[in-house]
């Protein structure tokens, strides 16, 4: 029995590992990976993972350029005025746009 167990720990390659210890963005490698069989050395593994992740990082970048908007009360960009956390702090529960 315990050399049953100790044989399945033994076939966990680092590339598995490395795999099951991938966050969620990677998935579709993961899934990809799985499907294909494709049995990758360690190097190859990184060189992928290296070509994934600087794909997904485009990918972020390019939805964080967007701005959500600009704030008129602290001037921030990312956020209206209405969800600014300073008008949230000193203006709780009094209305606002008296002034306006
Ligand atoms: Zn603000």
């Amino acid at each position: 029995m315990k050399s049953l167990m100790n044989t399945q720990m033994a076939e966990k390659t680092p590339v598995d590992i490395i795999l099951m210890s991938l966050p969620k963005s990677f998935e579709p490698f993961r899934l990809n990976y799985n499907m294909n069989k494709k049995l990758y050395s360690l190097a190859e593994l990184l060189t992928e993972l290296q070509a994934a992740e600087s794909l997904f990082q485009q990918h972020v970048q390019n939805s964080v350029k967007k701005p959500k908007g600009k704030c008129f009360k602290c001037k921030q960009s990312g956020h209206w005025k209405k969800d600014c956390p300073l008008s949230k702090k000193k203006n709780a529960g009094v209305p606002e746009n008296q002034a306006a």
